[in-house]
C-alpha cells in the first residue's frame, strides 16, 4: 500500500541513477530514456555542468525573497530576452503557473487600457496548459475538468485538427470581450500536433487586426526542444507572451512567462508573486542550462539530430505500415501515431528497454535529452523495429 495520493497510473519500475541518456533501474535493467521526465531533461541525466552548478550554488546561497534582488535572476532574465522577442520575463516554479501569468498579463493588459471587458482567451479545445482551476479550463478537455465545478469562465475554444491543419470559423469565436488567443506552438500531450507556420502566422495576423494578444504556450516545446530555442520562431512570427518551463530547468523545477513590452504594461509592483519563483538556486541551474543550450552549434545539432530521427522512423513506418499510421513533430519533439495500441506498444517499448510516453490520438511520444548522439538514435531506431515486428 502506498501512502501517495493515487492520481497518476505508474509503470512498476524506479531508478537508481541516471547518465547521460540512460537510466539505471532498481531491478538491474538500463533504459534508453527518450522520456526525459517529460522534456524536461534537456541536459540528459546529472549532466556535469549542471551538478557543478547545483554544488557549487547550494553552498553559497539557495533562497532569498524577491523581495531583494537576485542578480542571478536577473541574469537568466537578460539571456532570454536577448535571445528573443520578449522585453520582461516573470519566474515561476512550473509550467502551470507560467501559463497562468500568461492569462493574468493578457488580462491585466487590457485592463491598463481601460478595457477591462476584453477578458476572454481563446484557446484550442483538448490543449494542455496545466492542472490548476484555470489551466484546465483553458485546456477545455471534459476529462481534465469534470468533478471540479464550478466552471471557471472566461475561455472559448476552437476546434484544431491535425488532418485539417487550420483553424475553423476563427474569425468567428473572437468576440469584442476576446483578450488574447493562447496556443501551444506544438500540441504536446495532445499528440505532437504542430501549427503549421502558416497556420501561426495566420494568428499572428488577425490578433494585430483584431488588437488582441497572442500567447503561445511554448512550456514543452520551447527551449531548443523543437530544434530551435523556441518552437515559433520557424514560422517566423512575434508572439506578445511566451510561457516556458519544462526545459529551461533541466529538471529543476523553474517556470517562466516571457513577455514584450506592450503586454507588459499592467504589471506594476504587487500584482503577481511567487515565494519560490527564480530563487538564487533555481537560476543558476536554469543559467548553466543555457550555457550548454545557446554554445555554438548546439541548437543546429538538435535539429540535425531530430531529422535524422524522423527519417529513420519514416522509413519504419514504411516498414510496418500497418501499425505506425504518421511520424511528425518538431525536433526531438517526436511523436508517432499507430494504429496498434499506444499504452500496449509502451508496455512492449518498455520490455525492450526503450522509454516512451503517451499522448492523445494515439501516440507514442519520443523526448530523447537534448545531448543525444547519432548512435543513441541509432539504437532507439533498432529497438523500435524490433517492437514494431514483435508487436501483434
Ligand atoms: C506540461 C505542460 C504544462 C504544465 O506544466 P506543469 O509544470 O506540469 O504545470 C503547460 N503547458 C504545456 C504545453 C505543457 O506541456
Amino acid at each position: 500500500m502506498s501512502a501517495i495520493l493515487g492520481t497518476y497510473t505508474r509503470r512498476k519500475v524506479s531508478f537508481k541513477k541516471g547518465k547521460g541518456v540512460y537510466l539505471y533501474a532498481h531491478n538491474g535493467n538500463k533504459y534508453l530514456d527518450f522520456v526525459s521526465g517529460i522534456a524536461v531533461n534537456s541536459l540528459g541525466h546529472c549532466h556535469n555542468h549542471m551538478v557543478q552548478t547545483i554544488q557549487r550554488q547550494s553552498k553559497k546561497l539557495i533562497h532569498v525573497s524577491n523581495a531583494f534582488e537576485i542578480p542571478e535572476q536577473e541574469k537568466l532574465a537578460r539571456r532570454l530576452t536577448n535571445n528573443s522577442f520578449a522585453d520582461y520575463v516573470v519566474f515561476v516554479n512550473s509550467g502551470a503557473e507560467a501559463t497562468e501569468a500568461a492569462i493574468k498579463i493578457a488580462r491585466r493588459y487590457f485592463f491598463s487600457i481601460g478595457k477591462s471587458y476584453k477578458n476572454r482567451i481563446l484557446c484550442i479545445k483538448n490543449s494542455f496548459h496545466g492542472r490548476t482551476i484555470a489551466a484546465i479550463h483553458a485546456s477545455g478537455s471534459k476529462k481534465m475538468i469534470e468533478g471540479f465545478g464550478p466552471k471557471v469562465p472566461g475561455f472559448d475554444h476552437i476546434e484544431f485538427r491535425n488532418s485539417i491543419p487550420r483553424f475553423l470559423n476563427l474569425r468567428k469565436k473572437i468576440k469584442k470581450n476576446t483578450a488574447a488567443i493562447m496556443v501551444e506552438t506544438v500540441l504536446g500531450e495532445g499528440g505532437i500536433k504542430c501549427i503549421p507556420n502558416k497556420c501561426l502566422r495566420y494568428l499572428r495576423k488577425i490578433c494585430d487586426e483584431k488588437k488582441i494578444l497572442l500567447i503561445l504556450d511554448e512550456v514543452q516545446c520551447g527551449i531548443g526542444r523543437s530544434g530551435k530555442l523556441f518552437a515559433f520562431q520557424y514560422a517566423n512570427v512575434k508572439p506578445d507572451i511566451v510561457p516556458i518551463a519544462k526545459g529551461i530547468g533541466g529538471g529543476f523545477p523553474i517556470g517562466a512567462c516571457l513577455v514584450n513590452k506592450k503586454a507588459s504594461i499592467g504589471m506594476t509592483p504587487g500584482t503577481h508573486g511567487s515565494t519560490f519563483g527564480g530563487n538564487p538556486l533555481a537560476m543558476s541551474v536554469g543559467n548553466s542550462v543555457l550555457d550548454v543550450i545557446l554554445k555554438k552549434g548546439f541548437l543546429q545539432n538538435v535539429e540535425k539530430n531530430g531529422k535524422f530521427f524522423k527519417d529513420e522512423l519514416v522509413k519504419l513506418k514504411d516498414k510496418h505500415s500497418n501499425k505506425v499510421l504518421e511520424v511528425r513533430g518538431k525536433g526531438l519533439m517526436i511523436g508517432i501515431k499507430l494504429s496498434v495500441d499506444n499504452i500496449k506498444f509502451l508496455n512492449h517499448m518498455f520490455k525492450n528497454k526503450l522509454l516512451g510516453v503517451k499522448a492523445a490520438d494515439n501516440v507514442v511520444r519520443l523526448l530523447p535529452p537534448l545531448i543525444i548522439k547519432k548512435n543513441e538514435i541509432k539504437e532507439a531506431i533498432k529497438i523500435l523495429d524490433k517492437t514494431l515486428g514483435d508487436f501483434q
